[in-house]
Parts: structure tokens; sequence; C-alpha cells
């Protein structure tokens, strides 16, 4: 099965936990034991798994890139976001996540987060629950 999330994004960047849907997601589904897929298609936006406890994480994270991958750059996209795009690359845009016993099986301080490049803006993402 493959179910949508919607999600408005209110930043230019910024990162949103989708933990708590994708569990909603995983448990209707009654699957026992398969993979979740989680997937952005959108070129400035990714998916990714890491720390939801301490939001200090993800500024980190978010800060680093902005170092690593400033706005402006002499980049050769004329659209002008095409440092959105590299950060999109770079983090990537769907993570696989274990369910065991109908529980998406991420670790104790683990979330699923969408990272946000180029907002605001509607994103949609695709959870795929597949029994194995
Ligand atoms: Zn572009």
């Amino acid at each position: 099965m493959i179910e949508r999330i919607k999600v408005k994004t209110a930043k230019h960047t910024t990162v949103i936990n989708i933990t708590q849907r994708v569990r909603e997601i995983v448990e209707a589904s009654s699957i026992e034991n398969g993979l979740c897929v989680v997937y952005v298609p959108h070129t400035t936006a990714a998916v990714f798994v890491n720390e939801g406890a301490d939001p200090d994480v993800v500024k980190d994270i978010l800060n680093t890139l902005e170092r690593l991958v400033p706005w402006e750059n002499n980049y050769a996209h004329t659209e002008g976001n095409a440092a959105a795009h590299i950060k999109s690359s770079i983090i990537g845009n769907s993570r696989i996540i274990p369910i065991l016993e109908n529980k998406l099986m991420l670790g104790r301080w683990e979330a699923i987060f969408l990272a946000e490049f180029d907002g605001p803006r509607e994103r949609e993402l695709l959870v795929s629950v597949l029994r194995i």
C-alpha cells in the first residue's frame, strides 16, 4: 500500500518531524513484518532519519549544510535555487525503515524528518508499506 502525507512548510529552510504520521500509516496497514519506504518526489526537499529528542541536532545539521552549500556561489542553474537542489541530493529523497510486529523499528532517539530547502511550499511524501 502507498499513502500520501501532505506537509506545508512555513520557512525557506526547515525540518519537519513526520514520524507520527508515518507511524500511523504503518499501524493502519496491519503489516507485521515489512519495510516502510518514505519518499519525497521533490528536487529541493529531502528525507532523513536522525535524532528527534534534542532539536539542536537538526539545527546543527542545517547550519552545517548552509556552510557547505551557501545560497550564493556562482551556480549555473538560472532558477536561483541551486543550493536547494544540491542539499536535496546530498541528503537524498528516501529512507527505508524496517517494520517488526507492526512497529517502525526506529532507534530510541530516532525520528523521520522532511527537510525543506526552498520553502515555504506544499510538499507531498509517499509512504509505501511492504510486507516481507
Ligand atoms: Zn531549480
